[in-house]
């Protein structure tokens, strides 16, 4: 209905407890977020989505979980010491900073209007630098680690001399990634401190033209199963401009966000560039023996790469609803696949009195065995299923004086509103099922 604004997704996040700014009380901090009650579980859904994907269900994945300080050697080697930088500039009048690929140089500058203002550009390394131990000279130096990727390649041979792991196989690792990025804008969705969720396919030089296709396809596939609608993701292939010159190809998964198409994930065909590169620096062989041929390689990689906190906004923005009623009211809903939904059942009685918030508070005891719960037992029911649907609870049940007299509930569906009357037995069975069968309209 209404259109999908990332104002009205702020807003509904710092109402509802998604997601609120950084040391907000100090005036906040750029690029910086803190996910509320309502947030943390729907960035740890979708995480465990993820995970249960990647590794329950391919039998040729195994995770990991690196450090997030490391070596800064392992960031030589990568490149990232080097390379890893955006080209900015400052406007001299009012001091805002900008990429200068991203915005036109000949133009006036788009916060304060003054022309000509900005400085030439400079290369900016996006690592934030910090130091270990007692002294802070040179040799102290190290990062906090700009991707989870690396952490996955320097242990390799750990995992193939530890696991009984035959090429081809993957790397998974989630875990939080730090960028001090320049223009950090469109809420979360470009930040200093995010997360990732980052898988590398170890397989024979050759074979990377059979696994690419299939990666790319598997990860897709993942974003549907997630409920996302198919006509918000497309592809986008990297020309030869934007390829990493060690790349063979590359494409992204785009989604389309209130500001328009962006990156949600990367999809990489890397070669055996990273292996090669921790070599050479580490000066340790980071090759693999085929038992069976007596081969030695250096393996290449397919490479999933999506943004777990990029995610949490793609699931907000697709959910995103605004429905007028009959009599002229607007519903705000979240249509969130039940699986990725930070509530899924909310148990309401209808009146405090007569035993009846004793038999609801009961029942969602026993629900909380299957489902993440709330018990809510104040104010008006229809204010109550609002605040619901507001944080996207696909199910609400509510308890009232039949339900003494026979052990019925009423089961209300978000998406509908349709409203069931059931044995309070079934509703396990019932909800399972809905949820199986779940298909956003
Ligand atoms: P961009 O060009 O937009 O800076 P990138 O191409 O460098 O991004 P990758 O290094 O490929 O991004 O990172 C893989 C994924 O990690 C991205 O698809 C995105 O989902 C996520 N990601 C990267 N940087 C950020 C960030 N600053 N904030 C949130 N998520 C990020």
């Amino acid at each position: 209905m209404g259109e999908v604004t990332m104002d009205k997704i702020v807003s509904l996040c710092k109402r509802r407890g998604f997601i609120f700014q950084s040391s907000e009380i100090y005036g906040g901090l750029n690029g910086s977020y803190d996910y509320g009650p309502m947030g943390v579980q729907l960035k740890n859904n979708i995480r465990d989505f993820w995970w249960k994907e990647m590794t329950q269900m391919h039998d040729d994945i195994v995770g990991l979980d690196s450090s997030i300080l490391m070596a800064a050697k392992v960031w030589e080697a990568s490149g990232h010491v080097g390379n890893f930088s955006d080209p900015m500039v400052d406007c001299k009048e009012c001091k805002s900073r900008f990429r200068s690929d991203q915005i036109n140089l000949e133009a006036a500058c788009p916060v304060c209007g003054n022309k000509g203002t900005f400085t030439e550009p400079k290369n900016f390394n996006l690592m934030f630098e910090t130091h270990i131990g007692a002294n802070s000279d040179d040799s102290s130096v190290i990062y906090l680690r700009p991707e989870t990727a690396q952490g996955i390649y320097v242990n390799f041979k750990n995992v193939v001399a530890s696991s009984r792991v035959k090429i081809p196989f993957g790397i998974a690792q989630i875990g939080k990634s730090f960028r001090n990025e320049i223009t950090t804008k469109n809420f979360i969705f470009r930040s200093c401190e995010f997360e990732q969720m980052e898988m590398q396919f170890f397989c024979k030089p050759g074979d990377d033209e059979k696994w690419f296709p299939y990666w790319r396809e598997q990860r897709m596939a993942f974003y549907e199963k997630m409920g996302i609608r198919a006509d918000h993701l497309r592809w986008h292939q990297h020309g030869p401009k934007e390829l990493a010159f060690y790349a063979k190809d590359a494409y992204d998964i785009e989604f389309l966000f209130p500001m328009g198409w962006q990156e949600l994930e990367g999809v990489h065909s890397r070669t055996d560039y990273d292996l090669t590169q921790h070599t050479k620096f580490s000066g340790k062989q980071q090759d693999y023996l085929d038992a069976v041929t007596q081969e030695r390689y250096i393996p290449y990689v397919v490479e999933t790469s999506a943004g777990l906190t990029r995610n949490v906004l793609m699931a907000l923005s697709d959910a995103y609803d605004e429905e007028v009623l009959e009599g002229g009211e607007i519903r705000t809903v979240l249509h969130f696949h039940p699986k990725l939904a930070p509530v899924t059942v909310a148990v309401l009685p209808l009146v405090k009195k007569d035993g009846i918030s004793e038999i609801a508070k009961e029942l969602e005891e026993t629900l909380r065995e299957h489902y993440t719960t709330f018990y809510d037992q104040g104010g008006a029911i229809g204010r109550r299923y609002r605040r619901m649907d507001e944080v996207g609870t696909p199910y609400c049940v509510t308890i009232d004086y039949d339900t003494k007299e026979d052990n019925s509930v009423t089961l209300r569906f978000r998406d509908s509103m349709d409203q069931v009357r059931i044995p309070m037995s079934e509703l396990v069975t019932t909800i399972d099922k809905a949820t199986k069968e779940y298909k956003r309209k």
